[in-house]
């Protein structure tokens, strides 16, 4: 016989995971499982910066980051290059350079005992009559009486009830053995000819990360190109790739592109287009979305009254990522980020600064 849960959370990726946890904690009577298909050998690509609106979320739940998932070396700035204009700014940041894979199993590794933990894909969900049926990689089939979509940017649960977010790029990104001081910590590129997003380099565990953005037809030659443009801008050579991963992620344009979901089919994290799309900063806003359907869901009389309540909680979050659409465009304006990287504003000098290979702009005096 097919096993009926109350919910089946589909990804335990922070959103999902915060969600199991929290609504566990918060009603016992509740059967839960989580259903996550990630593994070691092909984790969720990330550039692991937990930003401090990530860790605030955190700060808010009483948690703190064990030492053992932060990762060499903890970064105090971005240095923000244009490619185009060969502009090159530094901007203070706060952010905690961590392992995001051991970040995850840590958040995994809170959800109390009485929640199913399942480790497989989820290949396919469909309601009749109220209830779920979920068939997972490996045969297992499972019903519930509520699903939650928390499977990230490419999410079945959205594809498979709701219209997806609209703009999506094809991330990409590589590790490299090489561990340079050519390069800075954490850079952030803007570069036109290859893609209207960005990309970054991160420096961790001795190696360094390149990765970026690129529109999802010809995302791969459009990343080698701007890799071959970065190079020649740090006077440097990358060398072989040890690994090279990509994923989906989410660019929300306008607010309806935010989706919490309907009665029974709830939406957090990326999955719900819940991400920055200046920054593609996620964390925090999967954490607390999971965090407010957990809320919902365990003071709700109905399947009715929770969507309602959820859809109120999520509002401050999508206005403050409506602001970040904003930002984006802005952003991602050649003229307006010359203006104010020309501008210097926010920006920190930088003592004994060498710039690069490029004889346009000193951006220190
Ligand atoms: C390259 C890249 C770099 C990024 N860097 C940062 C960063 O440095 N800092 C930051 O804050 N944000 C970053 N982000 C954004 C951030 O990773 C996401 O917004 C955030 O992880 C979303 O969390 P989530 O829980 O909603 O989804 P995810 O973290 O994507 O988790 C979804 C989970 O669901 C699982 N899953 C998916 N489909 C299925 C299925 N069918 N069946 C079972 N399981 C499934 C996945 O394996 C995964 O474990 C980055 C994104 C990308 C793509």
């Amino acid at each position: 016989m097919t096993e009926l849960y109350d919910i089946a959370i589909i990804g335990a990726g922070p959103a999902g995971s915060t969600l199991a946890r929290e609504l566990a904690r918060a009603r016992a009577d509740i059967k839960i499982i989580l259903i996550d298909g990630q593994s070691a050998d092909n984790p969720k690509p990330c550039g692991g910066l937990l930003a401090p609106d990530a860790q605030k979320v955190l700060a808010r739940f009483g948690l703190t980051l064990p030492t053992s998932l932060l990762d060499d070396p903890q970064i105090f700035a971005v240095e923000t290059v244009d490619l185009g204009s060969r502009l090159v700014r530094y901007y203070q940041r706060h952010y905690l350079n961590m392992d995001r894979y051991a970040f995850d199993r840590w958040l995994i590794s809170l959800v109390p005992e009485s929640v199913e933990i399942v480790n497989a894909k989820c290949i396919s969900v469909a309601e009749s009559d109220g209830i779920f049926a979920l068939k997972l990689h490996g045969g297992r089939e499972i019903e519930a009486k509520a699903v939650v979509g928390a499977d990230g940017a490419a999410s079945i649960v959205r594809r498979s009830f709701f219209a997806p977010c609209k703009k999506k790029y094809i991330a990409i990104q590589q590790h490299f053995t090489i561990d340079t001081d050519t390069l800075p910590a954490y850079s952030c590129i803007f570069d036109r000819e290859t893609s209207d997003s960005c990309s970054w380099s991160i420096r961790k565990r001795g190696r360094i990360i390149f990765g970026g953005a690129f529109g999802i037809s010809d995302g791969r030659a459009q990343f080698e190109r701007q890799k071959a443009r970065l190079e020649e801008f740090y006077g440097i050579s990358l060398g072989e790739p040890i690994r090279t991963e990509a994923c989906l992620v989410c660019s929300p344009r306008r607010p309806s592109d935010f989706n919490c979901g309907r009665e029974s089919i709830y939406l957090v994290g990326e999955a719900a287009g819940l991400i920055s799309s200046s920054s593609f900063e996620g964390i925090s806003s999967a954490m607390l979305s999971g965090k407010l359907l957990a809320d919902a869901l365990s003071v709700a009389e109905s399947p009715k009254s929770a969507i309602v309540s959820y859809h109120k909680k999520c509002r401050k979050l999508q206005l403050k990522l409506s602001i970040k659409i904003i930002k984006r465009a802005i952003l991602c304006s050649p003229l307006l980020r010359k203006l104010i990287m020309k501008s210097g504003i926010e920006s920190v000098e930088k003592y004994n600064y060498n710039p690069y290979n490029t004889n346009v702009i000193n951006t220190t005096k």
